[in-house]
């Protein structure tokens, strides 16, 4: 068993010919509600490529937290560990896309999910005692981030940091982390490096391993995964794919490395299980319609 500690937040998107400038109204062309936040994206992804998961999230008592439940119930995935906030409403994402050059502007309210405390944290005692991994983001509020990762710690539990969206944490949060998984751009905001080929990777990971981390997996986009374990490093290629939208490559990549990692794949087997998922996302429109199946994921492996 693993769990996905994270955010949900209804995502609002409409799309339109520009996007409006201030006291501008702009008639739009498309406009569609889902289901979304890193969490919550990259438990579906990790749940619908096979691994039994445990989704923590919160959500208010109101109509944006049925978004959340019906792609549970469509799924058949367990609510046990869905938490609610009675007084404060389900997150939601604002967010305007340029239909000519696809350029967004987001506004983010987390509502419920940057509600979580400290007493909810701690009743997940017996669960992160059950699980070999937990996988976590920087979208929840901080401080059930850190409790979090003291449990998982207490309770021999690995834990697996998708450091999105990028915000300063502190060093001894880092050093009870497992795994990192930032993406080219938070691993240069984190460690100072860009990472523009495997040394400067290298460099950056060494970052990781100073203060405590002992995996570190830098996602490139398209150029593939840089991958190091403290002492084979190396970068493996992306998928070649027709990429149609990249928005939730991060969240699929996630999750697929989570369900890998259950399984007992090692670190490189399960990137490349990883990227193939990323690499079957990328090619739907939309983040968790655009998660692949287990049986999706192994006929692509299979070609
Ligand atoms: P994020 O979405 O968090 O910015 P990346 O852009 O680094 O993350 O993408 C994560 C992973 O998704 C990459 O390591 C790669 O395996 C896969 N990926 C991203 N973009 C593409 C693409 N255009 N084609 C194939 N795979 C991709």
């Amino acid at each position: 068993k693993v769990a996905v500690f994270g955010s949900f937040v209804v995502d609002l998107m409409a799309r339109a010919s520009h996007l409006p400038k201030p006291g501008e109204t702009v008639k739009g062309s498309i406009f569609k509600m889902g289901a979304g936040g890193k969490g919550f994206n990259q438990g579906v992804a990790a749940y619908k490529s096979g691994a039994d998961v445990a989704m923590i999230t919160k959500v208010g008592q109101d109509t944006f937290a049925d978004v959340a439940l019906n792609v549970m119930d469509e799924l058949n995935w367990s609510k046990e560990y869905m938490l609610y906030n009675p007084e404060v409403g389900t997150g939601s994402a604002i967010i305007m896309v340029d239909e000519q050059t696809s350029q967004n502007e987001i506004i983010i309210v987390p509502g419920a999910c940057s509600t979580i405390t400290a007493q909810e944290v701690d009743n997940l005692r017996p669960l992160l005692s059950e699980c070999a991994y937990v996988l976590l983001q920087l979208e929840v509020n901080q401080d059930a981030n850190e409790r979090l990762v003291d449990l998982a710690n207490e309770c021999g539990c690995k834990v697996i940091l998708n450091t999105a969206p990028y915000q300063a944490i502190r060093d001894e949060f880092l050093s009870k982390i497992y795994m990192v998984t930032p993406n080219e751009v938070e691993a240069e905001m984190m460690t100072g490096i860009h990472v523009e080929g495997l040394e400067a990777a290298k460099k950056a990971a060494q970052v990781f391993f100073d203060k405590g981390v002992q995996v570190v997996l830098i996602t490139l986009g398209e150029r593939g995964v840089f991958i190091s374990d403290h002492g084979r490093e190396e970068i493996i290629s992306a998928f070649k794919v027709d990429a149609v939208d990249t928005t939730g490559a991060g969240d699929a990549f996630n999750g697929g490395l989570l369900t890998a990692l259950s399984e007992g794949k090692d670190l490189w087997e399960a990137s490349r299980f990883a990227s193939a998922l990323a690499a079957l996302s990328v090619q739907k429109i939309g983040t968790t319609p655009a998660m692949p199946t287990r049986e999706e994921v192994e006929v692509f492996l299979k070609q």
